[in-house]
Order: structure tokens, then sequence, then C-alpha cells
């Protein structure tokens, strides 16, 4: 992190600086996963290496290589097949019979899911105990993720299901219990075991670190998740409702000559205006459109924080009635749809907040008060960076350091300043 300086930030607890001053459309961040794992329903579609969508593939010059132990998923080229192989985090030999022993009936597509990612911990450790150094760092990577305290024990067993959100009618017991059934049932190193503690640890941190990683969308413009990814660097950028960086990803983007297989998969960050040295640097875990009614819930219920960012104030002091004059007709429509998008894993979901923060970030509401926004600024922000395109809520970010012309971060449509203008004025 050239740019960017993991450091605790006033009220915020950890957090991420300008290191520098950074420009406009700068990438201050590359960050590749330390784990990343596919959504199992549509697992079949992606690479199981690199999540890549098989759709994206070029007719004549690529083919799907199917996974030689279970034929059910592959890879997107033969690269990604041995690398698989070779990765005990990753779709290996180990990780395959362990999803083909498992029982998976009567789970949710996100238990399924569950597994995927447990799977790959259980192989990684067991490569650990096996003198494999860089498995058992990742695995020490991701225990170093920021999570919420767990709740306070209440009668019961089953509360660490509830902070997993991991919902009936399968609890969080029961998923433990078939995980340790599936490695029994294929012989698996007593090393690969994980505990019922230590699944709900990992839960917990997937809650609040997983980036949900985004399909292409359909035809009819549904936008469905096809994988999850852990980020330590990432993890680092705190939230707010009027951010500075925006998230890019490039999974579907073929292969560079020479790039080593998984290249596709870092995570990138863009400064979406200039960022002054010293500065916080910050992400929306949102789409921008949501209302403060809706962002405040979301970071609450799934960050366990409470957000006071400078739109957040500013928004509280808004009358029901001004809510509904002020904000464009299109807003709560895009609010609407962009919470499906979110459920689904939405536009990006890390978090480097942990709940016991929460005190210092409501102490931090006086400093945060000095750099007070009002309508008119949060209301330019949306239209200038809320990508225009009808069912998108991505955000925009200049294209490159310096341009003129802002890409979203979703869909790729691009806008330049000259024609964001004549929208405004033909607003007018
Ligand atoms: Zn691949
Ligand atoms: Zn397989
Ligand atoms: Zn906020
Ligand atoms: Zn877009």
């Amino acid at each position: 992190m050239v740019a960017l300086e993991a450091k605790d930030v006033p009220g915020k607890g950890r957090g991420v600086v300008a290191a520098r001053a950074i420009g406009s459309g700068e990438t201050v961040l590359a960050d590749h996963p330390l784990l990343l794992w596919p959504q199992h329903s549509t697992a079949a579609a992606f690479c199981s290496h690199c999540l890549r969508a098989f759709n994206s593939l070029e007719d004549n010059a690529e083919e799907v290589v199917p996974c030689p132990t279970c034929g059910q998923v592959g890879f997107c080229n033969a690269a990604c097949a041995a690398a698989a192989a070779a990765d005990p985090g990753s779709h290996c030999g180990a990780v395959c019979r362990l999803l083909a022993a498992c029982n998976m009936t009567g789970l949710s597509d996100e238990q399924q899911s569950v597994l995927q990612l447990l799977f790959r911990c259980c192989s990684l450790r067991a490569a650990g105990a096996a003198g494999d150094a860089a498995a058992a760092a990742r695995l020490a990577g991701i225990a170093a993720l920021a999570a919420p305290p767990p709740l306070p024990p209440q009668d019961g067993s089953d509360e660490a299901a509830a902070a997993a959100s991991v919902s009936s009618p399968i609890s969080l017991r029961e998923l433990h219990g078939r995980l340790s059934h599936a490695l029994a049932a294929v012989g698996a190193s007593p090393a690969a075991a994980l505990s019922l503690e230590e699944v709900a640890e990992l839960l917990r941190r997937d809650a609040v670190n997983g980036y949900g990683i985004m399909a292409p969308s359909a035809p009819n413009g549904e936008r469905r998740i096809r994988g999850t990814g852990l980020y330590s660097q990432a993890s680092l950028i705190n939230h707010e409702c009027l951010p500075s960086v925006a998230r890019f990803d490039r999974f579907d983007a073929p292969p560079a000559p020479g790039a080593p297989p998984g290249a596709n998969t870092a995570v990138e960050f863009r400064a979406m205006h200039d960022i002054p040295a010293g500065e916080e640097v910050c992400q929306s875990y949102f789409p921008l459109p949501w209302s403060m009614r809706e962002r405040q819930e979301r970071c609450r219920e799934d960050y366990a924080f409470c957000c006071t960012c400078p739109r957040c104030q500013e928004e509280a002091t808004w009358s029901e009635s001004e809510w509904e004059t002020d904000e464009d007709a299109g807003m709560d429509e895009a609010a609407a749809a962009g919470e499906e998008a979110a459920a689904a894993g939405g536009d990006g979901g890390a978090c480097g907040h942990a709940a016991h923060e929460q005190q210092q970030q409501q102490q931090g509401q006086a400093a945060a008060a000095e750099q007070a926004v009002d309508a008119g600024y949060i209301n330019i922000f949306l239209l200038k960076y809320v990508c225009p395109r009808a069912g998108c809520y991505g955000t925009l970010a200049p294209a490159a350091p310096g341009a003129d012309v802002l890409e979203c971060n979703m869909c790729g449509g691009r806008r330049s300043e000259a024609e964001f203008l004549a929208e405004l004025e033909a607003a007018d």
C-alpha cells in the first residue's frame, strides 16, 4: 500500500489514510484474496479457482477444463486447473472430495456456500499442519481479520448461528456436524478438523469482511453473486456514505500473457476525486442511492456499528417530507433494486469495522461534524457518482488518473464531465 497507510483513525478505530496526496482516478490499492470461494448454486458456471465466468471465454481460443475428481465443476484453462490442484485453499482434490461427501440436503444456498469456505479452511489447516507455511500464513491472515464481538451467551447453544447469520432451519451446530461427517467420510487428517467455536469465528469474519463478487448481469438485468473473497488490505478501508474510493474488479478479464493463474482476482480501489495527504480513505459498503434508514440498518445489523458520517449527520436532520421532495424520483426505485443486489452479496461487503469500535465511532461524532456537508452537496455528489444507467446502482470513478471521463464499477458504462454538465442543465 504505497499510497495508503494503515492507521488508527480518531473516532473509528483502525482505518487507512492517504500516505501522500492522491490524484483523482489513481488506483490506491490492488489486493489479492487470502481466500476465494464460489457461490455453491452457480459454481458450475464459473472457474472453481479464479471465478472467471465460463460465458466470458472466447469461443474458439478457450475451453473449460473439467475438474478431474468430480467432473461437476471446472476451470477456465489448464493453468487454473493445475493451480487449483496444487492449492489447498482452492478446489483441490481434498476440497472436491469433501464437497462430494457432504450431505447438502436441506441447506440454503448460503449455507452450502459457507461449506465451500469451511472445506477450504479445513484443507489449508491440514496442509499447514503438514508443513506448508504459506497455507498456515493464509489461515493466520483470516484469523487476523476484524470481527464483531460474539453475542453475549444466552441459554441454548445456537446464538453463534444467529451471529454468523446462518439462518434456520439448519443450525450452526448441524452445519458443523455435517462438516465433521464429511471429514470422517473421506478419512481426512485429524489436523483438518474445525471445532464449533472455530467455525463460528470463521463465519463472523466472513460476515463482515467477505466481498460479494457479482456475476455479469443476465440479459434481464438480474445480477447474481458468483462467489466471495476475503481480502486483508481491502478490509481495512472503512465505510462512509460519501466514499472517496470505488472498488473495481476484473474477474472476467482474459489472462494476460505470462500472468499467473488468479491474476484476475485482485480488487482495485480507485480515487473518485483528489484526496489530500493524511485524509482517511473510505469506501461505501453498499449502493450510494440507499436511504438513510437502509444504510443505518445495514451498518447496524451486518457490520455492528452506527454510521455517523457527514452525510448521515446531515440527512438525520431532514424531515420525512424533505426526503420525498428533495429526492430524485428515480432514487427510491434505485434504492429498492440496490437492496436486492446487496441482499445477494451486494456492491462490495467488506468491512474493517468491529462492534467494539462503535462507541469510539459515536465519540468521533464531534470531529466529523466539523466537516459538515449540506443537502446540495449530497445531491450533486450522488448525481455525479451514481451510475446513470437504469437498474445499475454502480459507482463512478475516473477511468484513468486525471481523466475527465468517469467509469462505472458495475456495468463499465462511461460518462464525460461535459455529458454530465449537459445532463444537469437539461434537468434544470
Ligand atoms: Zn480460472
Ligand atoms: Zn471437483
Ligand atoms: Zn453514513
Ligand atoms: Zn453502471
